[in-house]
C-alpha cells in the first residue's frame, strides 16, 4: 500500500509514528533518538525479530475425529452442527471464520466474544476494529485475509478456553489450515499462541521469533491481542514491529515459491 492519507489514518489508529526514511536504510525505521552508548538505547530500540535457528515447531493438532473434509462448505456444516463440548449449549451460533478462502494470511485469535457470538463473525467488536487497522497498516484490508479462532463457540462470560474445549475444537482449525494452505499464520494473543505452540512461555518471549506450525511447517508469527493493545497502547509499537516482521516473512516465502 502506498503511504497516503488512508494509510496514515490507520497508523494513527495504531498509535504508530509515521515512517521516517533514513538515508542509506533499505527498511523504513522510526528509531528513538537515544545516543549510542547510552544504556537507555538498548531498551528503547524496537525489537528486531530474530529467526530462531531451530524454529519451535508445534506438533500437529490431533487427527480429525470427523473424517476427511473435502471442501469449505462441508467444513462449515460440520462446525455449525458441532456438539462436541458443552459450549454448544450456551452459544447463539458457531463462529466459523471469515475472509478470503484463498488468502496468503491466516489470522488466528482465541475465541468469539459476545458480539462475535451475536453476529457469527470473528473480531467484530472494538478489538476487531483495531485488528482491521493493524492489518490495513501493512496493506491488508480485512477481506483479503482469513480470520479464525481456536474455539468456534463463545466461552460464557469470555472466560479462558478449557483444555478439553480446545482439544475438541482444534481439528476444525486444523482442517481450515489444510484447506487454506496459508503462506503465513499471524497469531494474536497469549492464549492462542501458547495453545498452538504447546508451551507456557510468556507471549513477550514468543513474539519477535519465527515459529512454524503443523505438518506443512507453515511460518507463524505471534503478536499481541488487539484487546490487550486497547488496554496497553504503549505496546502498539511492538505489535507494529511484529506486523512488519510477518509481512517480510510472507514476502520472502512467496518469493521462494
Ligand atoms: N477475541 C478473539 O480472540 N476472537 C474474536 O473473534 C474476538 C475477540
Amino acid at each position: 500500500m502506498q503511504p497516503g492519507p488512508t494509510r496514515n489514518a490507520y497508523l494513527d489508529a495504531l498509535g504508530i509514528d509515521r515512517w521516517v526514511l533514513r538515508q542509506g536504510s533499505a527498511e523504513p525505521a522510526v528509531l528513538p533518538e537515544v545516543p549510542a552508548g547510552d544504556p537507555a538505547r538498548e531498551r528503547a530500540l524496537p525489537v528486531s525479530p530474530v529467526v530462531a535457528r531451530e524454529p519451535a515447531s508445534a506438533p500437529a493438532p490431533a487427527p480429525l475425529p470427523l473424517g476427511p473434509i473435502s471442501d469449505w462448505d462441508e467444513l462449515r456444516e460440520r462446525v455449525a452442527a458441532c456438539t462436541a463440548c458443552d459450549l454448544c449449549k450456551t452459544r447463539t451460533q458457531t463462529v466459523f471464520g471469515v475472509g478470503n478462502t484463498r488468502a496468503d494470511w491466516l489470522v488466528i485469535g482465541e475465541a468469539p466474544g459476545a458480539e462475535e457470538d451475536r453476529q457469527g463473525e470473528p473480531f467484530v467488536g472494538r478489538a476487531g476494529q483495531l485488528l482491521n487497522a493493524m492489518l490495513l497498516a501493512i496493506g491488508l484490508p480485512r477481506e483479503t485475509v482469513f480470520i479464525a479462532n481456536i474455539l468456534k463457540c463463545r466461552p460464557p462470560g469470555n472466560r479462558d478456553p478449557k483444555p478439553e474445549e480446545v482439544s475438541r475444537c482444534l481439528p476444525f482449525l486444523s482442517a481450515q489450515i489444510a484447506l487454506l494452505q496459508p503462506k503465513i499464520i499471524l497469531v494474536v494473543g497469549r492464549i492462542a499462541a501458547q495453545t498452538l505452540l504447546a508451551t507456557d512461555v510468556p507471549l513477550s518471549r514468543l513474539r519477535g521469533k519465527l515459529h512454524h506450525f503443523g505438518e506443512a511447517n507453515t511460518p507463524m508469527v505471534v503478536t499481541y491481542h488487539p484487546a490487550y493493545l486497547l488496554r496497553t497502547p504503549a505496546d502498539k509499537r511492538k505489535a507494529w514491529d511484529d506486523l512488519k516482521f510477518a509481512r517480510a516473512t510472507c514476502q520472502r516465502v512467496a518469493g521462494a515459491n
